[in-house]
C-alpha cells in the first residue's frame, strides 16, 4: 500500500511545488516507488519533471473525469526517476464538470486503488487554492504535508487550512491526518522568520518537521534547467534539505544518492 501524500497549502507561492517535485526526487534517488500527481492547472509539477505540458494528450483531468485509468494516463519522468499524472490548463474545466458527476470529491481517491500496490509513496502536488481539485486531493490522500513561509499571515492561513482538514475528516476522510508542517524558503537572518518559527514549533510541536528548506537560488533555477534539484546541483543546500526531508519521511532512513 502507498502512502499518499497531499502538500497542500491554500496561500499560493508558498513552495508546494517545489516540495514536491524535490521530494518525489529523492525518494525516488532512495529507491522509492513514487508517484507524483498534478493536482494543479498551471502544470508545474508537470515542467518541473520536464513533461512538456503543451504536448500532452491525456492528463489527471481524463482521470476525474473518468475517461482514462491512471495506467493509462500516468507518465515516466526521466528527469526526476519517478511516475507522474500530468496536468495541464485543462484541468480548469474539471472544477466545473465535476459538479455534476457523482462523487464529485472521491473521484481521483476511487482512481487511484488500482495503483496502490504500484508505489511506496504518492505524492499530491494541489493547487493555491480550496476548491474541489484540492478536495479531491484531501479525500485521496492519508496525511497532509503543509509547506508555509514563516511570515506574519503565515499563521492566520494556517488555522482555515487546519479547519477545512477538520471538516473533511468529519465529512469525506475520517483518517485524514497532519503529516507535518515544513518550513520553506526559510532565511535565519530574518528575524520575523525566526519568531513565527517559534510560534509554529509551540502550537503543533512534532508535528513540525525538523528539516527546514533554505532560501536557495539553485531549487528556484532547477525547473529551468528541465531538473530537478537533485540532478542540477546535488551539492546545493536546497538539494540536501529535501534529501533530509525524504528521510524524516522515511523515520530517518539515510538516502545514498546514486552516481548519475
Ligand atoms: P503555487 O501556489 O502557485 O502553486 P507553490 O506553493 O507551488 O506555488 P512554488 O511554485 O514551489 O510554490 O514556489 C514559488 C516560487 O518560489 C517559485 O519561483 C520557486 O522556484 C521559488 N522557490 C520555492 N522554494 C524555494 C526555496 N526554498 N528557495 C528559493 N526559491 C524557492
Ligand atoms: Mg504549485
Amino acid at each position: 500500500m502507498a502512502k499518499v501524500l497531499a502538500i497542500t497549502n491554500q496561500k499560493g507561492g508558498v513552495g508546494k511545488t517545489t516540495t514536491t517535485v524535490n521530494l518525489a526526487a529523492s525518494l525516488a534517488a532512495a529507491k522509492k516507488r513514487v508517484l507524483l500527481i498534478d493536482l494543479d492547472p498551471q502544470g508545474n509539477a508537470t515542467m518541473g519533471s520536464a513533461i512538456d505540458k503543451g504536448k500532452l494528450t491525456v492528463t489527471v483531468y481524463d482521470v476525474l473525469i473518468g475517461n482514462k485509468s491512471v495506467r493509462e494516463a500516468r507518465v515516466f519522468s526521466e528527469a526526476g526517476k519517478y511516475d507522474i499524472l500530468p496536468a495541464n490548463r485543462e484541468l480548469a474545466g474539471a472544477e466545473i464538470e465535476l459538479v455534476d458527476i457523482e462523487n464529485r470529491e472521491t473521484r481521483l481517491k476511487d482512481s487511484l486503488q488500482t495503483v496502490q500496490d504500484d508505489y511506496d509513496f504518492i505524492l499530491i502536488d494541489c493547487p493555491p487554492a480550496l476548491n474541489l481539485l484540492t478536495l479531491n486531493g484531501l479525500c485521496a490522500a492519508k496525511s497532509v504535508m503543509i509547506p508555509m513561509q514563516c511570515e506574519y499571515y503565515a499563521l492566520e492561513g494556517l488555522s482555515d487550512l487546519v479547519n477545512t482538514i477538520r471538516k473533511v475528516r468529519a465529512n469525506l476522510n475520517t483518517d485524514l491526518q497532519i503529516e507535518g508542517l515544513l518550513r520553506t524558503m526559510y532565511d535565519p537572518r530574518n528575524s520575523l522568520a525566526l519568531q513565527v518559527s517559534e510560534q509554529l514549533l509551540k502550537h503543533f510541536g512534532d508535528k513540525v518537521y525538523r528539516t527546514v528548506i533554505p532560501r536557495n537560488v539553485r531549487l528556484a533555477e532547477a525547473p529551468s534547467f528541465g531538473l530537478p534539484a537533485l540532478y542540477h546541483d546535488r551539492e546545493s543546500r536546497g538539494t540536501q534539505a529535501y534529501l533530509a526531508l525524504a528521510g524524516e519521511l522515511m523515520n530517518n532512513e539515510q538516502i545514498t544518492v546514486p552516481v548519475l
